[in-house]
């Protein structure tokens, strides 16, 4: 989000030459912060305020109470403990009763700038130990009646660092003031049209700018937060709508026959019949390659529902239309997979398919890039590394890229450049997404969702068990595997380079090498520090059932498909996240077996786990499960998503927004529908700022 600057706004001031920065500070809130100039405090918006009119009775607190402003007379303070336990009480006391504050870290510091006999606001999570509270690490401010700020006040989120250079909350909102004295209304221009600010009833751009700083009233405050969330999605979906826009007139190849490759596959050589969910799909991908425009479609569906054959009679639609065709995968181990699946379907009808990764080499390698380059080669598999490039296609017609989040759309965009007109694109994720998600996410492109199993599936069984049954869970592995099943332990590595997780990793493996120690039980393993060398080569022995153990870290989340495995077992399971769980759990249930699930903790699990483990127990649906994980851990670090920074907003919310979300996303269609280029003359605030978010962000690079 940025504002409009035109060359001299004030607005571009270093923070230093406000009133009251200087030097000193204005070098630590770059640093610290990232603020440098006025436009950037302008928008490091207070997370609350301190209200003076929500002030709770400390003889209210109860058990139920969580997050409370208290006010009155500090007594009492004092430190208890020494060294690292050290720490400092007070305690607060207004005319009703005591509570208790307490400080761990700063001590030294939070002990100077509080003083006994003192009137203070008090704010802070209330803890409950057995009918008694208190409040560690609260925020504090001195409660004078003749303080200038007026009713509600900022609370800025700050540093240690900050905090104990002097600047406070408190200075912090000084600042803020001398800020609203410089900048007027004049330099922050409206940028939404003025139509769509009466038909949403959004209030002016530096009406919810000041407020959300210093809102007078929490009407206001409410007016203010809604107008600048409204404005973050809208711009969001104006980028999407635009990308989307780019794609529906970009020419694609036109494929309007549907001929004998294809047909010869659907009569006489799909080994099942295909579910309704598949079909619909398909008759949505020829739709879309028929039209003359390039398709950009993602396809969504859960482990095992069967993406696989959709991507491959695309690609024979392709080659019917006289096109190549080429399917990506992330790792070497998921395109060899696809390779030996398609080859296995392609066998009897005497179509090539190769494989091109970066360990091919030699003259295989040259022989494959130059089937490529004379077209006599049609369906090539790999990874990234067909889009390296030397690899030059004749008339690559399709892309298939499976589990795209681990392709970067920059990666999509150079497959475009392998033709004259870009290839389709079919995008084909197992991690389900949720409407609001996608919507941000991939609103660029059409969504085709499979959302119907094959038939004859058996739902895995999910179970939770203690260490203590531990000897219990391995006797039935044991009778597993004596069946002839194969088993994955995993552990959670959540950082690779984590010393601790690895060390128990590694414990973990002698343990099962102990549990397992006959002969006819053979143990592999690959983690995220082993060479990729050896890890594709341990991963490869569980494929052909050479080891009929896996132990593993969360390296095989993605895609694997041994059909004759029938355990999970994840170790610490209270460490993992709701996707990666399920994701973990359809590497199991995917032959004709009864397949099963256990998740493994300590006997000591925190609330939030025992619920993620408890919706994992009571369903295995990827979209329940999709949602439920949105909901309790925000979008910020889901799908990778962190990195790519596309949900980075200030303010929104796509779990608890998806009301405004919807709105501005209509809004978006709108105004795209009248003015496509953003050329009439209410659209251009909207329009530079568009071109100053795009030049600071990603989007610049999606086209
Ligand atoms: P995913 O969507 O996870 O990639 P796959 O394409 O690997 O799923 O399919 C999972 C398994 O289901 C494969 O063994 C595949 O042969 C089988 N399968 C796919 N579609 C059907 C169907 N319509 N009927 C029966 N089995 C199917
Ligand atoms: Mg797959």
């Amino acid at each position: 989000m940025c504002g409009i600057n035109n060359g001299t706004s004030i607005l571009e001031s270093p923070i230093e030459f406000l009133k009251g920065v200087g030097p000193m500070r204005g070098e630590l809130l770059r640093t610290e912060l990232g603020i440098a100039t006025f436009e950037d405090l302008l928008y490091h918006f207070p997370y609350r305020y301190f209200d003076r009119s929500q002030i709770t009775k400390i003889a209210a607190v109860n058990g139920l109470t969580e997050f409370a402003q208290f006010a009155g007379i500090l007594i009492n303070i004092g430190e208890e403990g020494d060294g690292r336990k050290k720490r400092l009480t007070a305690t607060l006391y207004d005319d009703t009763r005591r509570i208790e504050l307490v400080w761990f870290q700063n001590i030294n510091w939070v002990k100077k700038s509080i003083t006994e006999g003192e009137r203070y606001i008090v704010f802070g999570k209330v803890a409950h130990y057995g009918g008694y509270y208190n409040i560690s690490h609260p925020e504090i401010e001195a409660w004078n009646s003749d303080t200038n700020i007026p009713g509600r006040q900022p609370v800025y989120s700050t540093t240690e660092k900050l905090r104990l250079r002097g600047i406070t909350n408190r200075s912090f909102a000084k600042i803020t003031q001398s800020l609203f004295e410089k900048v007027k209304p004049h330099d922050i221009p409206e940028i939404l049209p003025s139509a769509i600010l009466s038909q949403y009833q959004l209030c002016n751009r530096y009406s919810a700018i000041r407020w959300l700083h210093y809102p007078d009233t929490e009407h206001h405050e409410e007016m203010a937060r809604y107008r600048m969330k409204w404005e973050e999605l809208f711009i969001s979906q104006i980028l999407i709508g635009r990308l989307r826009l780019q794609h529906t007139i970009q020419r694609g190849w036109i494929f309007d026959k549907v001929g004998g490759a294809f047909n010869t596959f659907f009569n006489h050589h799909l080994p099942f019949q295909l579910t309704g969910a598949q079909k619909r799909v398909l008759k949505e991908i020829r739709q879309d390659t028929a039209t003359g425009r390039q398709m950009n479609r993602l396809l969504q569906g859960d482990v095992g529902s069967g993406k696989t054959i959709v991507a491959l009679m695309s690609m024979l639609l392709a080659l019917d239309n006289g096109f190549q065709a080429c399917i990506m995968a992330p790792t070497e181990i998921l395109a060899t997979q696809h390779f030996n699946s398609i080859s296995g379907l392609l066998e009897e009808m005497g179509i090539t398919i190769k494989l091109l990764t970066g360990n091919i080499k030699g003259k295989e390698r040259k022989a494959i890039l130059a089937g490529l380059a004379d077209g006599s080669l049609s369906f090539v598999a790999g990874t990234h590394a067909l889009i390296e490039d030397p690899v030059i296609f004749k008339n690559l017609g399709l892309a298939v890229i499976d589990e795209q989040h681990r392709f970067g759309v920059g990666q999509r965009a150079k497959l475009w450049k392998k033709n004259e007109l870009p290839p389709h694109v079919l995008v084909m994720t197992a991690t389900p997404i949720p409407r609001t998600l996608a919507m941000t996410l991939y609103g660029d492109l059409e969504v085709s969702v499979i959302d119907e199993l094959p038939p004859g599936r058996q739902e895995i069984k999910t179970v939770h068990r203690r260490d203590t049954a531990r000897a219990k869970v391995m006797e039935f592995m044991r009778h597993e595997i004596d069946k002839g099943r194969q088993a994955y332990i995993v552990y959670p590595l959540i950082e690779e380079s984590e010393k601790l997780d690895y060390e128990s990793l590694m414990q973990g493996y002698e343990q099962v090498k102990m549990w397992f120690s006959e002969d006819r039980y053979r143990t592999a393993m690959v983690h995220g520090r082993m060479e990729a060398e050896l890890k594709e080569r341990n991963m490869a022995r569980f494929v052909k059932g050479e080891a009929n153990i896996l132990v593993a870290t969360t390296v095989i989340e993605v895609g694997v498909n041994v059909p004759n495995a029938s355990v999970m077992l994840l170790e610490s399971a209270e460490r993992f996240g709701l996707s990666q769980m399920h994701q973990l759990r359809g590497r199991v249930g995917r032959g004709a077996e009864q397949s099963y699930c256990i998740l493994m903790t300590g006997s000591k699990v925190g609330e939030e786990s025992v619920k993620r483990i408890n919706i994992m127990v009571s369903t295995t649906d990827g979209f329940k499960i999709a949602e439920e994980d949105l909901a309790m851990r925000g979008p910020g670090d889901m799908y990778g998503t962190k990195q790519s920074g596309v949900l980075k907003f200030k303010l929104a919310d796509i779990v608890h927004d998806s009301a405004i979300l919807e709105e501005t996303r209509h809004a978006a269609l709108a105004l795209l529908t009248a003015d496509p280029r953003l050329e009439l003359p209410q659209h251009q605030g909207l329009k530079t700022t568009l071109r100053n978010h795009a030049s600071q962000s990603h989007w610049a690079k999606i086209s």
